[in-house]
């Protein structure tokens, strides 16, 4: 990889990459851009399979995380980072402090999180060295019920936009993944009538969905083909691709992966086939909301953060407006509102 040409393309400001051989640390931090506020975005940890693959991915999502919390109005940068190693083996106290360092030696120019493969008990070592850590437990903790909740009025917003009205009673919803956010939004789609189609790989999760929320399980492979109103991708990046575009049967997407479309030319493939889909970074900024209240120090209440919610079918609708007038797909019309936010003018 021709680094310094990947960064020019993809606008980053800062790339550290992190080494401490006593402590096991292998870690990348990337600051995306800073006009907004400290680059805030969460620590992943996961076993990649080469060091490109980790700084691809640490590149991608903290890149996301500007246009995310620029479309959330929040006086924040995007930044990410990625420690290499397996989540189930390499974690320890020592590991998490020595990643704490680094992210204190930039002085507050990022501030870092949980996100996949790490949880508030790590960022406790985390908070051990650095202030500049959120999502701590006992403040704002985990972010993903608030996750969930912002993707189900996302899904309210597009039913209002494409049905003519926000009740999802009787709405098909088939949702890929029961894990912390899948769980929660299935909980918060049956309480309001939905219909669910439901998969995971893990066996109780889906057991566990078809008992409390009488929800029709599939295989994981099925769920791109069932005949839904909503498809909510709620477990892996690149689920919209080659393999799956032509299959969907849905009339929406809207879920809480990042990433969800394989690259930018699939978000004119479902404007093609009349699917609405609603960009990742808009409907899953709950998360992010709920760390900011902590960051910004405004005492934490559910009342602040259900406020602070309604951006999201808010900002959903401007988007579909815009790329309705501008003839344009709704992923291009998220990125013209997010930089008109965050890019320096002139
Ligand atoms: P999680 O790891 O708790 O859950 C993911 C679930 O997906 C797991 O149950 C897993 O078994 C399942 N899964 C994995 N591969 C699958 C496959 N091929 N088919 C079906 N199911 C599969 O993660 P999470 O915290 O619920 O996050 C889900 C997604 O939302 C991730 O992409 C994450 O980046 C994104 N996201 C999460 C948050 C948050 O607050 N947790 C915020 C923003 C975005």
């Amino acid at each position: 990889m021709e680094l310094f040409k990947v960064l020019d393309q993809m606008e980053h400001e800062e790339v550290v990459f992190c080494n401490d051989k006593e402590a096991g640390l292998k870690a990348i931090i990337a600051v995306h851009n800073t006009n907004l506020g400290p680059a805030l975005g969460g620590c992943r940890m996961w076993s990649y399979a080469t060091e490109e693959d980790a700084v691809r991915d640490v590149l991608r999502l903290s890149r996301g995380m500007t246009y995310k919390n620029a479309m959330m109005e929040l006086p924040l940068g995007g930044g990410k980072s990625v420690i290499i190693g397996d989540p189930r083996k390499a974690k320890s106290e020592k590991l998490f402090r020595a990643f704490g360092k680094f992210v204190n030696s930039l002085g507050g120019k990022y501030i870092t999180a949980e996100d996949v493969g790490t949880c508030p008990e790590d960022m406790k070592y985390v908070a051990m060295e650095t202030s500049y850590v959120a999502g701590l437990d006992g403040k704002s903790g985990d972010p993903s019920p608030i996750t969930a909740k912002g993707v189900f009025l996302g899904i309210k917003a597009c039913s209002e936009w494409l049905f003519g009205q926000s009740d999802i009673k009787d709405v098909v919803v088939a949702v890929q993944g029961l894990g912390h956010v899948g769980m929660s939004l299935a909980g918060l789609l049956y309480e309001a009538g939905a219909r669910l189609i439901v998969t995971d790989i893990y066996e109780d999760r889906v057991k566990e969905a078809e008992k409390k929320f009488n929800a029709k399980v599939v295989s994981a492979d099925e769920i791109y083909d069932v005949e839904c109103d909503v498809f909510s991708p709620c477990a892996l990046g690149a689920v919209i691709n080659e393999n799956t575009v032509e299959r969907l049967k849905c009339k929406i997407i809207a879920g809480a992966a990042n990433n969800q479309l394989k690259d930018e030319s699939f978000a004119q493939k479902l404007s093609e086939r009349d699917i609405l889909y609603a960009p990742d970074y808009v409907i899953n900024g709950g998360g992010v909301i709920n760390v900011s209240i902590e960051v910004s120090g405004i005492p934490y209440s559910m009342e602040v953060v259900e406020q602070k919610l309604q951006i999201i079918p808010t900002r959903l609708k401007e988007v579909f407006n815009m790329a309705k007038e501008k003839g344009i797909t709704t992923a291009k019309a998220a990125d013209m509102i997010a930089e008109s936010k965050f890019k320096k003018k002139g």
